[in-house]
C-alpha cells in the first residue's frame, strides 16, 4: 500500500531529524546522569516507536550497538552508524557520518546563532 509506505517514510525522517538533532545537542562532558538518561530514552524510544516492524529491528540494533554516551562526538557518530544500518537493511545509500555536525541543528542558544544575527 503506497499510502502507508509514504507515512513510514515521513514519519521515519522526522524521527530521524529529531533523533540526530539531540545527539548534536547532547554535552561534551556529560554527566553519569546525563549518560543514563541518553541511554533510556534511546531504548524507551525503540520501545514505543510506531512501526512494530521497525521499532523490533531497532531494538535488536541496540542490543548489538548499545549507545555511545561518553561524549558528544562519540553519540553522534554512533547515532549515525545505527541509521546507516537501518539504511543498509532498507537497501539505502550510505550517510558519510563526517556531515553531521554541520547537518543538525536545533535553532537555539548555539554559539554560531549570535553569529547570524
Ligand atoms: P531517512 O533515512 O529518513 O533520512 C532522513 C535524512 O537524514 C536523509 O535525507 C539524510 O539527510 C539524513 N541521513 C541519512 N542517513 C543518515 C545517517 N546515517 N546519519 C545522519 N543523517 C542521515 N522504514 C521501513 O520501511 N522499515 C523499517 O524497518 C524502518 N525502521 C526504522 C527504524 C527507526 C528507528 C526509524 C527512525 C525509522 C525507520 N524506518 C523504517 C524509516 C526509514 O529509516 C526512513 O526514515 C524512511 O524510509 C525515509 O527515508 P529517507 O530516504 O527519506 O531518509
Amino acid at each position: 500500500n503506497l499510502g502507508n509506505e509514504t507515512i513510514k517514510a515521513e514519519l521515519g525522517r522526522a524521527s530521524w531529524k529529531l533523533f540526530h538533532t539531540i545527539l548534536a545537542r547532547y554535552p561534551e562532558k556529560p554527566t553519569p546522569e546525563e549518560r543514563q538518561t541518553l541511554s533510556d530514552y534511546i531504548h524507551l524510544f525503540s520501545r514505543v516507536y510506531p512501526c512494530g516492524e521497525c521499532a523490533g529491528h531497532f531494538q535488536k540494533l541496540l542490543k548489538k550497538f548499545p549507545p555511545q554516551t561518553s561524549s558528544q562526538a562519540a553519540a553522534a557518530q554512533w547515532g549515525c552508524f545505527v541509521h546507516n544500518q537501518v539504511n543498509e537493511r532498507l537497501g539505502k545509500d550510505l550517510f558519510n557520518c563526517d556531515e553531521v555536525a554541520e547537518l543538525y541543528k536545533c535553532g537555539c542558544d548555539e554559539p554560531e546563532a549570535e553569529e547570524d544575527l
